[in-house]
Parts: structure tokens; C-alpha cells; sequence
């Protein structure tokens, strides 16, 4: 498609994260399952319903706008998937898997944030107020998300995550010391 004015450019984005959001929704149940902290798992569990209702706004606003949503892969939710597979392949303790499932969505998160925020302006200059207030609801939801999982990593997973670190550490003093021993 040949992109020559705004418009084309607000229904190119509106593609790319349509394809993101439906990629999410295939990958969110791995994700939860493969996560070990109850608020974590809830947390993901509870934006997989959210991310299946952003998948319906879009879908409406294509029927408005009379296009279809389908015809754009989005690269970079597929590069941020695989490294959070690559994630969940590692040999790795419980606590820290946590804190890495965490890492990877609010990369997800970010990325999503910034490209609704864009369509969000392209709406709005575009004279389409409608459209920009779906869009928003889905922002302001995917910004809710982020901060839940900010809220997870400094209340408990990364702290019971560094906790791993330092009970690896005195193991490995120990057998440092043990070995000076000798
Ligand atoms: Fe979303
Ligand atoms: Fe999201």
C-alpha cells in the first residue's frame, strides 16, 4: 500500500498493532503459566482479557473507518516475544524467572504505550474523536498494566529475586572458604 497522506499512515500503525495485540493473545497464556508468583500470574491472567478487548476496539474502529485490520506483521512484538521465550527456556530459579517475566512485559508494555499514544494524536488530528477515545481507554489500560508490574518488582518478585542472588552467594563463599581451608 502506498502510504501518501496521514490517514494511511494512522491506518498502517493501526495494522501493525493489531497484529501486535493478536500476537499477545496467543503468547499471554505461556507466559502466565511459565510465572510462579501468584499477583504476577493473576496480573498477566487479568491483561490477557484486557488485550482480547483492545483486539475488539480495533476491530470496530477498521469497520468505521471501512478498512480491513489485516495485511501488516509487526516485527518488533515478535522480536520482544522470542526473547521472552528465549526467557522462559533458560535453566532458571523460579524467583528470578519472575523478575525477567516482568522485565519482558513492561518492554511489551512500553512499546505499546508509545505506539497507541501516537495513534492517539493522529485521531485527534484527524478529526476522528471517537476513534481517539477508544484508543485512549486502550492507553490508559496498557499504562495501568506497566505500573501494576512496577508495583510487583518493588514490592516482592525482584527483592525475593535478589534474595536467590545472596543465598547463591554464600553457598559459593562457603565453598570459597572451604576450599581455602584446605
Ligand atoms: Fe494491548
Ligand atoms: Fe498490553
Amino acid at each position: 500500500m502506498k502510504i501518501s497522506t496521514l490517514h494511511d499512515l494512522y491506518i498502517e500503525e493501526l495494522r501493525d498493532i493489531y497484529d501486535a495485540e493478536n500476537q499477545l493473545v496467543k503468547a499471554l497464556p505461556q507466559v502466565s503459566k511459565a510465572a510462579n508468583n501468584e499477583e504476577l500470574k493473576n496480573s498477566i491472567e487479568e491483561h490477557l482479557e484486557q488485550t482480547k478487548e483492545h483486539v475488539n476496539r480495533l476491530e470496530k474502529i477498521f469497520q468505521n473507518v471501512g478498512e480491513s485490520p489485516k495485511g501488516k506483521k509487526c516485527a518488533a512484538m515478535q522480536g520482544l516475544l522470542q526473547e521472552a521465550k528465549e526467557l522462559l527456556e533458560e535453566d532458571i530459579e523460579p524467583e528470578v524467572l519472575d523478575a525477567g517475566i516482568i522485565a519482558a512485559a513492561q518492554r511489551v508494555e512500553h512499546y505499546e504505550i508509545a505506539v497507541y499514544g501516537t495513534l492517539v494524536t493522529y485521531a485527534k488530528l484527524l478529526g476522528n474523536e471517537e476513534d481517539a477515545d477508544q484508543l485512549e481507554q486502550t492507553l490508559d489500560e496498557e499504562k495501568e498494566t506497566d505500573e501494576t508490574l512496577t508495583d510487583l518488582a518493588e514490592s516482592s518478585i525482584n527483592v525475593e529475586a535478589s534474595e536467590e542472588e545472596e543465598e547463591g552467594e554464600e553457598k559459593g563463599s562457603r565453598g570459597r572458604k572451604g576450599a581455602a581451608a584446605k
